[in-house]
């Protein structure tokens, strides 16, 4: 290439190669059993749709949630018995569970009363900053952590005036005036979200809020709507938000039943490289020019990979356009070729196999490929810090 090329070799030499940024530095957070900030997982959180008062409902959808992997449940409390339930779900229920305040303060002030792990605050429609310290000052009292739950919808008028709109920095400025309220009265277990149902301004939000604040986050789309599409919209806001290193917790929001809520969160931390559960499996569309039966491999991969949490990237592509390539950057690869193929562990060729062979093959890489990072002491699971850098995602 000649020197006076108007693009920018050198500049593009020196640019950091690793795709992946650090994460934003938080304070730790205690919500009952869990950590949020710092290097803590970024926890998977959802929300029932029950009568909270119903308490024998709300378990029973709790439980379904817990099952599915969720880390910490919300329920609604906009009636005093509501919060009467809490302590009755509390005790039977294993996750932390969080009270979410709307409107009157008097239902925080009464939900405090009972054991639960966090409470939910939007400051936008609590009744003004005197009732917001009362609240503080409670949950100082009591020990109990708060998010303060900035939401688009539902800014302070005053806030809307300044801004025109419910743009970014308005929705920042609203979150720092509470965060210096709580801080003055020497309560800083806090969690703040600032979510909007438009993912630009979510996003710009999160970013602006992170370049003044170390509190932990607690990150969504708000009102996505349904899925399928409400995924790929939470997706779109979620993922440019992790990526930036941003976000300590996460809810999914799907209209509906909310236990889908819970794989969604998880398949965004996993594509995202953010919190990796399971094995990474890479596959071409196929084309024209495939040499195998991918659908089928791919299909049994899946099938008898089912419930492992390793940190295994693994790569079964069509045919030799792509294949060799991707193999090598895996962790385990395949670059297949008219019913046969070759296998690549850590970028190296191991054997080859026959396609009738291939899964069993694959997988009996992966065992290796397990057995060596476990030797090397190498192997991060579900809840270390990842170690690995060169690649954006490898699934644990
Ligand atoms: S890897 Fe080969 S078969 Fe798969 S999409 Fe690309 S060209 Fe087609």
């Amino acid at each position: 290439m000649t020197t006076s090329s108007r693009f920018p070799y050198a500049e593009l030499q020196a640019a950091p190669r690793s795709p992946i940024k650090p994460r934003h530095k938080t304070r730790e957070v205690a919500v009952g059993s869990r950590v949020f900030g710092g290097n803590n997982p970024i926890w998977v959180q959802s929300m029932t749709t029950t009568d909270t008062f119903d308490v024998e409902a709300t378990v029973a959808q709790i439980r379904a949630l817990e099952e599915a992997g969720c880390e910490l449940v919300r329920v609604t409390v906009p009636k005093a018995q509501d919060a009467h339930a809490l302590s009755a779900i509390r005790q039977r229920i294993d996750i932390p569970l969080i009270c979410d305040i709307h409107f009157d303060y008097k239902m925080a002030l009464m939900a405090l009363d009972h054991p639960v792990d966090k409470i939910r605050i939007n400051p936008g429609n609590i009744g003004g900053y005197d009732r917001f310290r009362q609240v503080v000052r409670k949950a100082k009292d009591r020990g109990i952590p708060m998010r303060i739950g900035v939401n688009a919808g539902s800014l302070e008028h005053e806030l809307i005036e300044k801004y025109g709109y419910p743009c970014p920095p308005a929705m920042v400025e609203s979150a720092l005036r509470y965060l210096e309220i709580a801080e003055a009265e020497g309560y800083h277990s806090i969690i703040v979200s600032l979510k909007s149902s438009d993912p630009a301004t979510a996003v710009e939000s999160y970013r602006l809020f992170a370049k003044y604040a170390d509190y932990p986050t607690h990150i969504g789309i708000t009102e996505a709507g349904k899925p399928p599409y409400a995924i790929t919209k939470s997706a779109a806001g979620l993922a440019p938000i992790l990526m930036d290193g941003i976000g300590d917790t996460i809810r999914v929001s799907l209209l509906g039943d909310p236990v889908p809520e819970v794989a969604a969160a998880f398949d965004i931390l996993q594509a995202t490289g953010r919190r990796v559960r399971r094995p990474e499996l890479i596959a071409c569309p196929t084309c024209g020019r495939l040499a195998i039966d991918l659908e089928k491999i791919i299909a049994e991969l899946e099938k008898r990979l089912e419930g492992r949490r390793l940190p295994v990237k693994i790569s079964v592509l069509g045919c030799v356009v792509n294949g060799p390539g991707e193999a090598r950057e895996a962790d385990i690869g395949i670059a297949a070729g008219n019913g046969k193929g070759v296998i690549f562990r850590n970028g190296e060729i191991v054997r080859h196999v026959l396609e009738a062979e291939m899964v069993d093959a694959l997988l009996e890489e992966v065992a290796h490929w397990e057995q060596e990072q476990r030797q090397k002491g190498t192997l991060k699971l579900e809840d270390e810090k990842p170690t690995r850098t060169r690649l954006p995602v490898v699934s644990a």
